[in-house]
């Protein structure tokens, strides 16, 4: 056996709200499983930390996202969100379900593309598209969707060059009710400005205007927002057709629909205060449906990125190290930290441990293995006494953590994906010195040898 290493015994200061008499110790949280696979044997075989997905999990929640629209109005379509998660074998399963890429920038149109989506399946957002790929989205046919006046001269040269019309869609902002608004991107309704871009798109005579869309805000609380927003498009677009004559094909609502996570600074549970798939669906079809004139349904495409991945995305750590602090709270080291868990500056992370712990809990706090005072995953969390090696399962990590994460410090881990049959599969190996100073160049002069 171990020796155990001798600890000054110290007096724990339990919170009196949870000492109380009459007041239980809240329940540990226990986790054994992802997708039916044991965490313990996945960490044994490919090492601590490690993302996981869950397959099965992102195949139900898109199919009852779908579900949710596709029985309300005759003509939808998702796009998934790139910059959400765009690990190959996660985009991969959305594409199956039937999901065509929605991307920002030309790095994740490569991505799309090299992955096998067409470019007539791919929506192009995003407020900077370079010249060179607009060509390419334009040739591939891909769904542009213009950010700025300057845009609509870069592309009318395209279209010069090309020798063709271009169809295209417009960005739209407006107020919704949700402030601060996200005016920043694309042409403001209310001003008018929506309406002249509509007017300089027909006078250029180049492009043809097929589609509107907006993307109103993210983790969208308020399912009414979506009706304002879907009102306000469909209003426009009534006007576009009469006034300017372009034929609107699609209504493009954007992403923003919450996941189960838990906001800091909001003390009600998820389970309260976001909206179900069905009050979102609701608000955006019945707001079709009353400002639609004659029976001419546009396609109704939708970016909902974190809403179907947030909850799919577990990250594992393991304790390496822990302490008692000077307030004698519990300080545990994990080898996970912040530059993993991005989303870690909006969320409060549902915490779990994969074995029962028996013992008191006790106030701690979880620190991540930077050496930067910033690196704390919860900085107040009632734990039993854990133990070097014990585990603990943060979620939902799915949305935003793969793609934001940073290379500092430390290597970026292997990432899982449970498959819908059980099986375990590495979908990102980690990281190794080679891989991050592959763009590096050493001069000749300094080298050491
Ligand atoms: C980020 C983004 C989305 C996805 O947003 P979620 O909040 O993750 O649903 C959709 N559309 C656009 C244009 C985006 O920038």
């Amino acid at each position: 056996m171990a020796k155990k290493t001798y600890e000054k015994p110290t007096i724990i200061k339990v919170e009196s709200s949870h000492s109380k008499a009459g007041v239980p110790m809240p329940k540990q949280k226990i986790r054994k499983k992802i997708g039916g696979v044991a965490i313990d044997e996945m960490v044994e075989r490919f090492g601590s930390p490690l993302f996981i997905f869950d397959e099965k999990a992102i195949r139900e929640k898109y199919r009852s996202a779908y579900e949710a629209f596709s029985s309300r109005y005759p003509n939808v379509q998702f796009g998934w969100s790139y910059k959400t998660n765009y690990l190959k074998a996660v985009c991969a399963v959305f594409h199956q379900e039937g999901a065509i890429a929605e991307v920002v920038s030309e790095f994740e149109y490569e991505k799309a593309r090299e992955l096998g989506i067409e470019g007539k399946d791919i929506i192009y957002n995003g407020p900077y598209k370079p010249y060179d790929s607009l060509v390419t989205a334009a040739k591939e046919g891909a769904k542009i969707h213009i950010d700025t006046f300057d845009e609509i001269n870069d592309l009318e040269k395209v279209a010069d060059e090309l020798g063709f019309e271009i169809p295209v869609a417009i960005r739209l902002n407006m107020d919704t009710g949700i402030y601060p608004q996200w005016s920043r991107f694309g042409f403001n309704i209310e001003s008018g400005q929506a309406m002249d871009a509509v007017k300089r798109i027909k006078a250029g005579g180049k492009l043809r205007l097929t589609g509107l869309h907006a993307h109103i805000g993210t983790f969208m609380l308020d399912a009414n927002a979506y009706k304002v927003e879907t009102t306000k498009m469909v209003r426009l677009m009534n006007e576009v057709e009469e006034k300017v004559g372009f034929t609107i094909e699609y209504i493009d609502v954007g992403g923003g629909f919450a996941s189960k996570n838990h906001l800091r600074g909001i003390y009600q549970p998820p389970e309260v205060v976001v909206p179900t798939i069905d009050d979102y669906a609701e608000a955006i079809t019945s707001a079709l449906y009353e400002n639609i004139r004659g029976n001419s349904y546009p396609k109704l495409y939708l970016e909902t990125g974190r809403h179907l991945i947030d909850e799919a995305g577990y990250l594992v750590t393991s304790v390496v190290a822990s302490k008692t602090l000077p307030d004698s709270r519990r300080s545990y080291i994990v080898d996970a930290g912040v530059n993993l868990l991005y989303t870690y500056f909006w969320y409060k992370f549902n915490i779990e441990l994969t074995r029962e712990v028996s013992g008191i809990s006790e106030p701690a706090m979880i620190n991540g293995p930077l050496c930067m005072n910033i690196d704390v995953i919860d900085e107040s969390i009632l734990l039993p006494r854990l133990r070097r090696g014990d585990k603990l399962v943060i979620s939902p990590v799915g949305a935003y953590n793969v793609t934001q994460w940073m290379q500092f410090i430390r290597y970026r881990p292997r990432v899982l994906m449970v498959t819908e049959e059980g099986n375990v599969e590495l979908i990102r190996e980690r990281e190794e010195l080679s891989d991050i100073e592959k763009r590096e160049i050493l001069p000749d002069k300094l080298k050491l040898k």
